[in-house]
């Protein structure tokens, strides 16, 4: 196959060129001729997209196929342990659903039960074929909140065994504190739950966490970073040499706190929650001047619904979905921001490759798979539930104007999405 005379974003300049692809793989990157199999030309070439944060089992099928109409070859999906349940047992439990992803599928091993994490259930992750592990700071009523002691010997560990952690970073106790004063001031609904999760209960858990890989000397992973502060850690580590790798979410980038002063809020309900345009510039700020590394998608292909009953907020389910507009609503917001199309690339892409090992994706250049999306910015559509292909039949995104459609997708050479290779 030959993918011809588009603009090539390479990872240096993006040049116009054709993409000469044998055997899955890109074989080299020629100059343009006119036009041929798969005419690219007015269009860019883009590595297909590497989502590094999705919850995709529940519909593994469904969520996978949905990436792949959405120009995103490679899916990171977190595990979901089983109460009980070892993090290795999940994992290859996991593993056996992976025969059904339509895109290539990695896994990243949640640690749901932090009290019981072993060294042991660390180097079995690793023999299993981990790059990561991922520890929360938050929710104490589920059992799920890693105590400093773990999280700082799970970095320490992950040092010698190579597992890069990642962390979701919010101070669970104080949010539970902050969930009784809303519910004691009557703030029932939406706003409590917002307020109890306000910025600064994010900002408290990035700054212990960076002390605390400080004091480990390992690298760390956040996950959906939301807040102009957290950023602001993150640069202040960067500058005393650690490594910092940041996240953010498509729908931090995308929406803002006022989806919650629509008709019906609880849609928009997320972890972190939507933030006010301050927050949405700063992560901008953020995509521009190199303090966000990867931007994922955070995909829920089933909402999470609280076991919890009752008729305040805690009973509210959240979580949406969101794999298959994240790699065309951020290329649109980000060419319409002024953001380069190798910067682009490397959020969308080459850095979650890089970051966990896959190597041989996320960029294109000869000698990596052929996974790669061709976008013609030209074109504009609306978003719109009924056109998406993960079984939802609700988008947090519906009816937004996006700028640039992607046209085809290729994965290992085959074409995933477009039009039919002549
Ligand atoms: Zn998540």
């Amino acid at each position: 196959m030959r993918v011809c005379g588009g603009l090539v974003v390479t990872g240096t300049a993006p040049r116009e060129g054709d993409i000469l692809v044998r055997d899955g793989r890109i074989a080299a990157i020629e100059p343009p001729t006119a036009g041929g199999e798969l005419d690219a030309r007015g269009c860019v070439v883009l590595p297909g997209g590497v989502d590094p944060h999705t919850h995709p089992l529940s519909g593994l099928a469904r969520a996978t196929t949905a990436a792949g109409q959405g120009g995103t070859t490679t899916v990171f999906g977190f595990t979901a342990p089983r109460p009980g349940e070892s993090p290795g047992a999940a994992w290859r439990r996991a593993v056996r659903d992976l025969p059904q992803a339509t895109v290539a599928m990695s896994l990243h091993p949640a640690i749901w039960e932090p009290d019981r994490l072993t060294r042991a259930d660390l180097e079995e992750l690793r023999a299993l074929g981990a790059s990561s592990v991922k520890l929360y700071l938050a929710y104490p009523e589920l059992g799920m909140m890693a105590s400093d002691r773990t999280l700082y010997e799970t970095l320490r560990a992950s040092v010698e065994l190579g597992l890069l952690v990642m962390v979701h970073c919010e101070n669970g106790g104080v949010i539970e504190a902050r969930v009784e004063e809303q519910l004691a001031h009557g703030a029932t609904g939406i706003d409590g739950f917002v307020a109890a999760r306000a910025t600064g209960v994010e900002e408290e858990a990035v700054a212990r966490t960076l002390a605390l890989a400080r004091l480990a000397e390992a690298p760390v992973y956040l996950v959906h970073l939301s807040s102009a502060g957290s950023l602001v850690l993150v640069r202040e580590a960067r500058a005393q040499g650690q490594r910092v790798i940041a996240e953010a979410c498509a729908h931090h980038l995308l929406l803002d706190e006022s989806c919650y002063e629509r008709p019906d809020p609880g849609r928009w309900l997320i972890v972190p929650p939507l933030r006010s345009r301050f927050h949405v510039d700063a992560l901008w700020d953020g995509v521009h001047d190199g303090t966000l590394d990867t931007i994922g998608s955070d995909h829920a292909q089933v909402a999470y619904q609280p076991a919890f009953r009752g008729a305040d907020f805690r009973a509210l389910p959240s979580g949406f979905p969101g794999i298959e507009t994240r790699v065309p609503l951020v290329l649109s917001e980000g060419a319409r921001r002024g953001v380069t199309l190798e910067r682009l690339a490397s959020l969308l892409a080459t850095t979650p490759a890089r970051t966990f090992r896959r190597e041989s994706t996320g960029a294109i250049v000869p000698g990596a798979a052929a996974d790669l999306l061709v976008w013609d910015p030209s074109t504009h559509w609306t978003v719109d539930p009924s056109r998406l292909h993960g079984g939802h039949a609700w988008t947090p995104y519906d009816g937004i104007e996006v700028m640039g459609e992607i046209r085809t997708v290729i994965r290992d050479g085959a074409v995933l999405h477009g039009p039919p290779e002549p």
